[in-house]
């Protein structure tokens, strides 16, 4: 089965206003892309970046959100509120939130059927760190992370898997394509929907994307660093 790929950015903590400019210009450059486009800004630059974005091919998303609807959750963001914002994707179980705020698999699962409920696609992140592989771990802990972080009714209309393995995060360094490979048909084999696409990210750059990208069960990118300039991430769109 030939799935539609995705290319998502994702820019973290990065970006002001002044750079919904590299945003515009990616729109720009790929008016009508052949792969799915994806970018996920800071909440400050949700709703102008979607405004911005309308009638592009560029989609936007958020990069968490809650588990609640509403409530008293100082400082959070409810799955709703990134719809109302303009989103249509969340980035939820990046490594970085697991490490920087305790989520565990459980509560991401639960973000990720507030996600579903508002009507966004969860985009879950999953990946060993470089303890669990030199440990021979790394398929147990990405099957876990799998099996509790994905709720009953994930199917390719609203989940992406993406594989990120967390040595290889902002670091430059990469898995070999065996080792990319390796994981992702063990996760083509886990996920429960055969049509769920499956992202490699970690130091994906427009060097190394077009390798990466020929792997079996690689439907794209979750790319951090490189997204956030156009000229970058629009030569990793091209190499899809
Ligand atoms: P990176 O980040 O491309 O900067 O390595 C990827 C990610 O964390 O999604």
């Amino acid at each position: 089965m030939s799935l539609r790929k995705l290319a998502a950015g994702n820019w973290k903590m990065n970006g002001r206003m002044p750079q919904l400019a590299e945003a515009m210009a990616l729109a720009g450059a790929h008016p009508s892309p052949t792969v799915d486009v994806l970018l996920c800004p800071p909440a400050t630059l949700l709703a102008p970046m979607a405004q911005a974005m309308l009638g592009s091919a560029v989609a936007v998303g958020g990069q968490d959100c809650h588990a609640a609807v509403k409530g008293a959750h100082t400082g959070d963001i409810s799955a709703e509120m990134l719809v109302d914002a303009g989103a249509s994707y969340v980035i939820l179980g990046h490594s970085e939130r697991r490490a920087d705020h305790g989520e565990t698999s459980a509560m991401v699962a639960a973000k990720v059927q507030a996600a579903w409920a508002a009507g966004l696609i969860a985009v879950v992140c999953v990946g060993e760190t470089e303890t669990q592989r030199d440990a021979g771990e790394t398929l147990a802990v990405i099957g876990a992370q799998l099996a509790g972080s994905l709720p009953e009714g994930a199917s390719a209309q609203n989940t992406v898997v993406a594989y990120e393995p967390v040595w290889a995060i902002g670091t430059g360094r990469t898995p070999t394509p065996e080792q990319i490979a390796e994981v992702h048909a063990f996760l083509r084999d886990k996920a429960p929907d055969a049509g769920i696409r499956l992202l490699y990210g970690g130091s994906v750059n427009p060097g190394n994307a077009a390798t990466i990208f020929a792997l079996a069960n690689v439907e794209g990118a979750l790319v951090g660093g490189a997204s956030l300039k156009a000229e970058d991430f629009g030569q990793i769109i091209a190499a899809l």
